[in-house]
């Protein structure tokens, strides 16, 4: 589909104009409001000298003024640039520097930090929110002088006339999104995405990976009809009503948590900060739909205790991404929910806007819990020897590194020449990720290719171990690594949260489930398993702690 992000929005707003966007603390905005208040930010940031090929960062969690600055820097014909407003200084710096924003929306408990790292960027605009101004967008903030000329959010396109600027956008090449990995291996790289790469992966998930990419009406609105009903199709969010766990600042909140609903005109509760007898005590409230997450944000919600009593009865499909949903964590919300409720797990990286897989696509589909389902339309995934350069296919069931084409693959790495070369190859992006296709086209995910262990030779994938563990009575989280060894490469190593278990028994249970090669030589109980604010497993810092003991 050839047309700019923003005309999710502008389709929403004119066939689903008074239904809400939005639910925030209390105060809701429609699409119709949305997309008004959007054209203001546009044509204000066009009256500070920013527009097309600008780069413009949000520093923002999940509120209503996120999705206003997001559109309304496209609608400018700018690119929008994510950052995670809990990152450390050093960190925000150093991304900032890297994007080039020109300006960045911020909001009050983060602008301090923010000021205090401009003066290594290009940044000449600091816009200013905070949550108040989420309910109510006459507050004006007192900004101080130690915050330099930095400005309110709201004051700054209150007076702004709301018809979007008229901007011409070349949708295979101006940038919508410089969005960043989430640096759980390694410093986090920009990763360039045109509109057409956005536009398509938002399709190609709106329709709850179907198969067939739902096309765009005259007016820019999603033809949803076409791709089946909503009973057959439960994760597809039409007309429903979702809380939405990811952040916007990862792919997973961009795409399918911001984009997604969005585009089908769905209704989204949000939150800023995850709390889940909050998001609980919503979901029964607004008799949500649907939800999407992280894992560890599903684990959350199993081990409350409102999760047995809440009527969440509405509740149609759940999705997860971002890190392997555990089979047991699967089997418990089946279990809660009712087997009618489908539940999707997707596979993707920022590499492919947000993601190139999903299963089951429907309520009539095979399910395999534990893979992460057939490639979603338009995409090709493969499976090929990790050593070489080689794109041949290896044959099916035997794992290697996932390799993926697809319109939604990035154009590259911003100013990483050499990186480009090693992961973009004839076409393929290679994705680090050791998996294995089956003979209906599902793919499971193995573990990274910088995870995976070396035993005397022996591949040892932790990720084995960690779903061994999850299954164990009590285990509320786990995570393995390795302990270099001089004469035998890595001992596996796990990092456990059972609070009252005898690790010894805990360790025997699982060894006596693996061949002896991959057995588990440690095991140590913790209070918390390290994560990322997108939900993945810090395995460095577990290395760290390892090393350090030795030390
Ligand atoms: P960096 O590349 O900077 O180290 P990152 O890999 O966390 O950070 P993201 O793009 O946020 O960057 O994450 C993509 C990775 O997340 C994938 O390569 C894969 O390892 C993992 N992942 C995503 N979805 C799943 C899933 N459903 N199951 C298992 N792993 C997943």
């Amino acid at each position: 589909p050839e047309v700019p992000v923003d005309a999710l929005l502008a389709g929403s707003a004119r066939r689903y104009g008074d239904r809400t966007a939005l639910h925030f603390a209390g105060r809701e905005l429609t699409y119709a409001e949305l997309h008004s208040r959007a054209g203001a930010f546009a044509n204000a940031l066009h009256g500070a000298g920013i527009g097309r090929g600008d780069v413009v960062a949000i520093h923002l969690p999940n509120c209503p003024q996120y999705a206003v600055a997001y559109y309304g820097i496209l609608l400018a014909g700018a690119t929008f640039s994510p950052t995670n407003p809990l990152l450390p200084p050093p960190d925000l710096a150093a991304q900032l520097a890297d994007c080039g924003a020109v300006a960045a929306v911020t909001w009050a408990p983060a602008a301090p930090a923010l000021a205090a790292v401009r003066d290594r960027t290009a940044i000449r605009l600091v816009l200013v929110t905070d949550r108040e101004q989420a309910v109510d967008p006459a507050h004006r903030l007192t900004l101080d002088g130690s915050l330099g000329d930095a400005r309110d959010f709201e004051e700054f396109h209150a007076d702004a006339p709301t018809a979007p600027p008229a901007v011409e956008i070349d949708v295979h090449r101006d940038l919508a999104h410089l969005a960043y990995t989430g640096g759980t291996t390694g410093r986090s790289k920009g990763v360039q995405l045109p509109h057409r790469n956005v536009v398509v992966n938002v399709l190609q998930y709106a329709c709850g990976g179907t198969g067939s990419v739902p096309t765009l009406d005259d007016e820019g609105g999603i033809v949803l009809d076409q791709v089946g009903s909503p009973e057959e199709f439960p994760t597809r969010l039409g007309t429903g009503v979702a809380i939405g766990l990811a952040p916007w600042f990862h792919a997973m909140g961009t795409i399918g948590g911001l984009n997604v609903p969005t585009a089908t005109g769905a209704t989204t509760v949000l939150h800023e900060r995850f709390d889940p007898g909050a998001y609980l005590a919503d979901a029964e409230r607004f008799g949500i739909t649907g939800m999407s997450g992280a894992p560890p944000v599903y684990g959350a919600l199993l081990r409350h205790p409102d999760f047995a009593t809440r009527d969440l009865s509405t509740i149609r499909g759940l999705s997860s991404g971002a890190a392997p949903l555990p089979v047991e964590m699967i089997q418990g919300l089946q279990r809660r929910l009712g087997e009618d409720v489908v539940i999707t797990e997707g596979y993707g990286l920022t590499e492919v806007t947000m993601g190139a897989t999903i299963g089951p696509a429907a309520r009539s589909a095979v399910r395999k819990p534990g893979t992460v389902g057939p490639p979603v339309a338009d995409t090709e995934v493969r499976i090929v020897d990790p050593a070489g350069t080689d794109m041949t296919a290896l044959p099916t069931g035997e794992p290697g590194e996932v390799v993926i084409r697809g319109p939604q693959v990035m154009t590259g790495y911003k100013d990483r020449p050499e990186d480009n070369e090693a992961v973009l190859v004839d076409g393929w992006l290679r994705t680090g990720d050791i998996g294995v296709l089956d003979e209906d086209g599902y793919l499971s995910i193995v573990d990274r290719k910088k995870d995976m262990l070396l035993y005397k030779g022996y591949n040892v994938y932790p990720r084995d171990l960690e779903e061994i563990l999850h299954a164990q009575p009590g285990v509320a989280g786990a995570a393995v690594v390795g302990r270099p060894d001089p004469e035998v490469g890595e001992l596996p190593v796990a990092f456990v949260v059972a609070p009252g278990a005898d690790p010894e028994a805990l360790m025997e249970a699982v060894n006596a489930q693996v061949t002896p090669y991959k057995r588990l030589r440690e095991l140590h109980l913790v209070d918390a398993i390290p994560v990322s604010a997108a939900g993945k497993v810090l395995k460095r810092e577990l290395r760290e702690r390892l090393q350090k003991d030795t030390n």
